[in-house]
């Protein structure tokens, strides 16, 4: 039997995450989205407040808590009109150096991330030439003397600018060479802040405020003892890390989703045509139902996920498909909101083509979903792989 009620402390959780964004209520995210800038105060409040050390352990400085914890900080945010993407990496991209750095590492890393004094939230992986191939990726690290020499490019690199230390993915055994294709590639955490011009960060314009940059690289020199666990073993540490991002993104999407189906269902009541309120017509009020129906069901799938997570069991199955529910949900959320809303859905003001825009993209990224059915074919079902 699986209970899913929050224990006292997580109801609390929520409570207080609640309580922080309601300081940051609809006009902070509409003005940060319109200029194009980063939730500093947002960020800088959460992380003051310890709850992006969520899932630091104790002895590192953090907190200590679960995924099932994590994903209720970053489900709320998202509820009330956040953007979760903002910050949602300083939380999990240092589980590569939890899960696989050395203690000496994790010493030296992990308690000034749990303080916020060091921000670990860009982690370089995409390539223009490899999308989701990532064992195709070219960015080269080349090993002489105590140092890796780094060359290459990535692209939708998302918060370089608002970090200290970046997770690179790079190629240490060219791909000819090997028999086993997903090793050859490696993880180091790069210090930004020492970088110069030998890293160019070319910031995109995307249709969200993202904060994603193409990069280049020209002999970035990393110190050899920034390479985390064994070199050629990177790929296996970055998957070891999806489903954790998977349940973590399925919670944003539940939050996404609630937030577009309480603003349907208000809009709905209040909105009077043709003598009534457009609600009363179930051209709009049944894909809203429709809409919070699916959210509720991919929210379960969620819980199962994160529950088993947290067990230390056998999750990719439930993570998957809580990643892929839940943003489908919300998207379906996000168009029935939309309609509900006529043409004020498409005003700034309304903040529906905000919430609207920023969702749409977590069917796309971290992975599309199209790689996780392909992965629940595979995996699960035991078909073909495409890939
Ligand atoms: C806003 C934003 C922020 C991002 N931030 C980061 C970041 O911080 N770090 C980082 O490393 N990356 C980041 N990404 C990259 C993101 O993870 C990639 O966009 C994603 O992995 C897909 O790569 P691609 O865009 O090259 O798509 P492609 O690989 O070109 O794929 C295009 C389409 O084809 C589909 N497809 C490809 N192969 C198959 C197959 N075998 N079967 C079925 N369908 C298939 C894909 O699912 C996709 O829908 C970000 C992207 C965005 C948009």
């Amino acid at each position: 039997m699986m209970d899913f009620t929050l224990t006292e402390d997580q109801a609390q959780l929520r409570e207080e995450i609640r309580k922080v964004c309601q300081d940051f209520s609809d006009p902070y995210w509409r003005r940060v989205d319109a200029e194009g800038e980063y939730p500093e105060a947002f960020v800088r409040k959460l992380t003051e407040l310890g709850w992006l050390a969520a899932l630091i352990p104790e002895e590192y400085g953090g907190i200590g808590l679960g995924i099932t914890e994590a994903s209720i900080i970053l489900e709320e945010i998202n509820r009330w009109g956040g953007n979760a993407t903002a910050c949602h990496a300083q939380m999990y991209t240092m589980g590569t150096v939890l899960r696989h750095g050395s203690e000496e590492q994790k010493r030296r890393y992990l308690p000034g991330v749990a303080c916020g004094e060091v921000r670990l939230q860009a982690f370089g992986v995409t390539e223009p030439d490899s999308g989701t191939e990532t064992t195709r990726i070219r960015t080269t690290a080349v090993r002489k003397g105590d140092r890796y020499v780094v060359n290459g490019q990535k692209i939708f690199i998302s918060r370089v600018l608002q970090s200290d230390l970046m997770l690179l993915l790079a190629r240490t055994t060219p791909y000819d060479e090997l028999e086993d294709k997903t090793r050859g590639l490696s993880a180091f955490l790069v210090d930004l802040r020492e970088a110069g011009e030998a890293l160019e960060v070319k910031p995109l314009d995307m249709m969200i405020n993202h904060h994603t940059n193409a990069l280049f690289f020209s002999d970035l020199e990393v110190p050899a003892e920034n390479l985390i666990g064994e070199e050629g073993m990177g790929f296996r540490y970055i998957i070891d890390g999806w489903n954790a991002e998977r349940i973590l993104i399925a919670a944003e999407a539940v939050g996404d989703g609630r937030w577009f189906v309480d603003r349907a269902a208000r809009y709905a009541g209040e909105r009077e045509v043709f003598g009534r309120p457009i609600g009363a017509n179930q051209g709009i009020q049944f894909p809203i139902v429709q809409a919070y129906a699916h959210i509720e069901a991919a929210d379960l799938v969620r819980w199962q996920a994160a529950s088993k997570f947290d067990r230390g069991e056998r999750c990719g199955a439930e993570a998957n498909m809580a990643k892929l529910l839940a943003s489908e949900a919300s998207w379906e959320a996000a168009n029935a909101c939309m309609t509900t809303h006529g043409g004020y859905g498409l005003s700034v003001d309304y903040d529906v083509e905000r919430k609207f825009r920023e969702t749409r993209l977590l069917t796309i990224a971290p992975v599309s979903n199209n790689l996780v059915l392909a992965y629940l074919g595979q995996h699960v079902l035991g078909m073909p792989r495409s890939y």
